[in-house]
């Protein structure tokens, strides 16, 4: 069965086409700049890439082109498109309403189109994404996987934030928490790596890439995460000051800041790229670092001190802590930072193998040394393909018809 995976962004969809159940990737790629002049699609099968610049006027052309490509006799990967039996859609926010991935039908359309207040930048295109494949692809099963569903095991204690209480109730301010397929993923590798079932493991995830998040992970359930009602709270980012002291605000917009030049300040200014002033890209401040450049150098060590606080809280959580999982693009490569996260924490049991965590870019495995009590693993992060898996079992479930209506939590 092949199995579509959508990720439908602002200005760009990214697809991945999967053969299931065995979960080859097909054919995969991206569509950007949609609206733009100039529209750039790059197309993969295999080790061949193709490339298309054409104006793509919106997501729903978007969708046609990347449809077309798919069964381009040249460089496409199936024959037609009867055969996409499923089409797996990320959506960023499914509100407190879904706690896994379901198929979608109208009351779910009208529930994402809900949760538009609470992710006005995200939910609207993944809305669009779902809506143009719909059209295009009739007979085929749309399944909606949510960033936030994992994290809607979060205990009230948890989620709940010190604000007026009437404020959870009027406008739904609560922790959400984000990344929630890609902490669920690895969790899950780490249990089958660890020989452990998926509802044992204790294990707190950390998915450091642009975006940063952490979860503190009981019997297979997220039960904290960093990330809160948006993405800008916990870590250090890219370009987001993670946790800070609100009233920083408060002095600002008392020296002229507006609301939009603080929401850009906090969301696109901050960070890695707020502190170095030079970049938001962990490879150019290691580099720079490297060099003695102490602004760069400061911004990496600040990073790794917020990730050090957040392993020290949500061990209070977990007991006994079996593993710490470092995935995204800077957990996955950078031997650096996982080593001064995890320096000097003998005292609870984290003890690195030096030459384990030199381990290769994209690679799987343990780097703990052989006397850590708490297991550290790099684990690649898979989204799509937790995605596919997802939409493959819905819709298995499902009975493959479009019409079929269901919610089942994947967790
Ligand atoms: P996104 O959140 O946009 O998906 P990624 O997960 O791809 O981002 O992570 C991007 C980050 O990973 C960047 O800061 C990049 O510098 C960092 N990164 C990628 N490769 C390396 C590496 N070899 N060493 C250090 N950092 C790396």
């Amino acid at each position: 069965m092949k199995v579509l995976v959508i990720n439908a962004g602002s200005s760009s969809i990214k697809y991945q086409l999967y053969d299931m159940p065995g979960g080859q990737v097909v054919a995969r790629g991206v569509l950007e700049r949609i609206g733009d002049k100039l529209s750039r699609l790059t197309h993969r099968r295999g080790s061949e890439t193709s490339t298309r610049e054409e104006a793509v006027v919106n997501h729903e052309a978007a969708m046609q082109r990347i449809l077309q490509i798919l069964v381009d006799p040249r460089v496409g990967a199936i024959e037609e498109l009867a055969e996409i039996a499923t089409v797996g859609h990320r959506v960023v926010h499914g509100g407190e309403e879904f706690t896994g991935s379901v198929v979608v039908d109208d009351r779910v359309l009208a529930s994402i189109e809900k949760f538009v207040d609470l992710a006005p930048l995200h939910n609207p295109h993944n809305l669009v994404g779902i809506r143009a494949a719909r059209n295009k692809l009739p007979g085929a099963v749309q399944v909606a996987c949510f960033d936030t569903a994992f994290h809607t095991s979060l205990p009230e204690v948890a989620y709940r934030y010190a604000l007026p209480y009437e404020l959870y109730e009027r406008y739904h301010i609560r922790r959400y928490g984000f990344h929630g397929t890609s902490h669920r993923y690895v969790a899950r590798r780490a249990a089958s790596l660890m020989g452990m079932d998926k509802y044992q493991l204790n294990a707190i995830t950390c998915h450091l890439g642009n975006g940063c998040s952490m979860a503190a992970i009981r019997h297979g359930r997220s039960v904290d995460t960093s990330m809160g009602f948006t993405p800008l709270e916990g870590l250090v980012m890219g370009t987001r000051t993670g946790d800070f002291d609100p009233a920083i605000l408060f002095y600002l917009a008392d020296k002229g800041y507006d609301l939009t030049s603080l929401n850009s300040l906090c969301n696109k200014k901050s960070g890695l790229l707020g502190i170095s002033g030079v970049s938001n890209d962990m490879r150019t401040l290691e580099q720079l670092a490297h060099e003695g450049n102490a602004r760069a150098r400061l911004a990496v060590e600040i990073f790794c001190y917020r990730v050090r606080k957040y392993i020290g809280a949500y061990m209070t959580l977990l007991n006994p802590l079996d593993a710490i999982v470092f995935t995204g693009g800077i957990g996955e490569n950078s031997p650096l930072v996982r080593r001064q996260v995890c320096q000097d924490l003998d005292h609870l049991g984290i003890r690195l193998d030096p030459q384990g965590n030199e381990m290769g870019r994209g690679r799987e495995g343990v780097i703990s040394a052989a006397d850590s009590d708490v297991c550290l693993l790099v684990i690649p992060t898979n989204e799509e393909e937790a995605i596919a898996t997802d939409a493959y079992e819905l819709s298995v479930e499902a009975g493959g018809s479009a019409k079929a209506k269901g919610h089942w939590d994947r967790t």
